[in-house]
């Protein structure tokens, strides 16, 4: 790169702006002044480009959520940027090089290094192209001891305990699955960070299920397969996120079983997830999808509001040192944000940047105003009609039943929760619910409110229950 600096630093700040524009296009004005609005360019080191964030805080949550983003964009727009360096600003030059890191690589000082392949820089893979790592980088953050257990993941965090902890397989493979953004990965990561803290010397690779495809393809147009059959099959512990992705390709699914085989023979642990269980997984072939069952299948269901409260609670402590996050606006965050963790967690960093960034108190108040738009979105007008429908449909019972005078307990109890999401879901008096289920007394919906407020303490079914409900009705 024999460019004179000036111009160098020119077509820098050129870039950087086009870098900027495409930003606020991809993600929006909102996110963009939230989070990438703050960032200055800083200058080349080498061919990174460094970039700086006033606080910490934006440094971590912008690292782990834009990064990749911002580097491939700068790649795009020249080709000889390698990586982007994020820094903290107005950091005492004596500090400066504690504070650069690259942005892929998010970890603090004092963790152990993010990755866990132990492949040797002199492994086969290096011949299928100039990436040496197989192993996704793992986010310092996703240890089983940050990961909270609520009824809807114990299961799942068990088993991945016992596939880290123990040196004989408990079962194979560990077959996770659940919804978007409901801690898969987090426990993933945290398997792989527990083996390596255990037991460093075992070979864990974790690989989203893209990745493989994408090393497979690679390895077959660099006509390196061996190689690429050798690097899987030398390791003691093989996780596959998102397997779901695999299907399609023929060669690339066939290429998997394979290796998935040839590990099980020899005695390697395999952890798949997956947003589906192994019989939905549609595209792929049935022998694949039936010996994906064989060990154990384990799901992580919707979150419930005490599961959403104490993720809330851990992360807020976390933060104490920052900002104080007032308790009510916590339990607000839990009862609104319904939809996962991710987004959760989104909503309680957006209001602590807000804070830190401006100085202003968390309140209520202020929440609700930093998270307009995401409320909104979870907002959706519901009506009583929809709720009749949703609930008599999970029920399986008629949605003239809600109206009817029956009071069997199959359709009754059913009658009751239809109520009682009606008075939480809608705006409607107690007469016009009462009115609107076949014109009972305003008291009756009282009563089915409390009876139902009442169950969903003592009744883990009913509280299931009703979460999805609640959930699929905000769509
Ligand atoms: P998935 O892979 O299922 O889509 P992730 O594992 O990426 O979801 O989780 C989304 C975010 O929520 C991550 O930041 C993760 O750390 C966090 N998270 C999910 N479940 C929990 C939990 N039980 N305790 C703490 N954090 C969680
Ligand atoms: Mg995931």
């Amino acid at each position: 790169m024999n460019v004179k600096p000036k111009s160098a630093t020119f077509d820098l700040e050129q870039q950087w702006a086009h870098v900027k524009r495409q930003l606020r296009s991809e993600y929006g004005d909102t996110a963009y002044r939230t989070w990438l609005a703050s960032l200055t360019l800083e200058g080349l080191e080498g061919d990174r480009v460094r970039l700086s964030v006033p606080t910490r805080f934006l440094r971590d949550w912008i690292a782990s959520h834009y990064a990749d983003r911002i580097k491939l964009l700068w790649r795009r727009t020249n080709s000889m940027i390698d990586g982007v360096a994020l820094t903290v600003a107005q950091t005492p030059v004596s500090e400066k090089g504690k504070a650069s890191e690259m942005l892929t690589n998010p970890a603090p000082e004092s963790a152990p290094s993010p990755r866990v392949t132990a492949l040797s820089p002199s492994a086969p893979v290096a011949e299928i192209g100039p990436s040496a790592e197989v192993s996704g980088p793992l986010d310092p953050r996703c240890t089983f001891d940050n990961f909270v257990v609520g009824k809807p993941n114990e299961l799942a965090f068990a088993a991945a305990k016992r596939v880290a902890e123990l040196n004989q397989l408990p079962f194979n493979p560990l077959f996770i699955y659940g919804g978007v953004g409901l801690g898969k990965t987090h426990l993933m990561h945290a398997v792989a960070w527990e083996i390596q803290r255990q037991a460093p010397d075992r070979k864990v690779v974790y690989l989203s299920a893209e990745k493989f495809m994408y090393q497979f393809i690679r390895a077959l147009r660099f006509k390196d397969t061996m190689s690429f059959k050798e690097l899987f099959r030398s390791v003691d512990v093989l996780m596959v996120d998102d397997v779901q992705f695999i299907g399609g390709k023929d060669s690339t699914q066939e290429e998997f079983f394979h290796t998935f085989n040839t590990l099980v023979d020899r005695g390697s642990q395999i952890v798949i997830s997956s947003d589906r269980s192994p019989s939905e997984l549609s595209g792929l072939e049935e022998r694949i999808r039936s010996r994906l069952g064989w060990g154990l299948v384990v799901d992580i269901h919707p979150s419930t509001y005490e599961l959403r409260l104490g993720i809330l609670q851990s992360k807020a402590e976390g933060l104490a040192a920052q900002v104080k996050v007032p308790d009510r606006v916590l339990e607000f965050l839990a009862h609104r944000i319904t939809s996962n963790i991710r987004e959760l967690e989104g909503a309680l960093n957006r209001i602590v940047a807000q804070a830190t960034l401006v100085g202003r108190a968390i309140t209520l108040e202020m929440a609700q105003e930093v998270l307009q738009d995401l409320l909104r979105a979870h907002e959706r007008r519901i009506t009583i009609d929809e709720i009749q429908k949703r609930v008599a449909e999970h029920y399986n019972i008629k949605v003239s039943d809600m109206h009817s005078a029956r009071r069997a307990r199959v359709v009754a109890r059913p009658r009751q929760v239809a109520m009682y999401l009606a008075k939480q879901l809608t705006p409607r008096s107690l007469p016009e619910i009462g009115r609107r289920f076949g014109g009972r007394d305003h008291t009756t919906v009282m009563h089915a409110i409390r009876k139902i407020e009442e169950l969903r303490t003592s009744d883990a079914v009913i509280n299931e229950d009703i979460e999805q409900l609640r959930r699929q009705l905000h769509g």
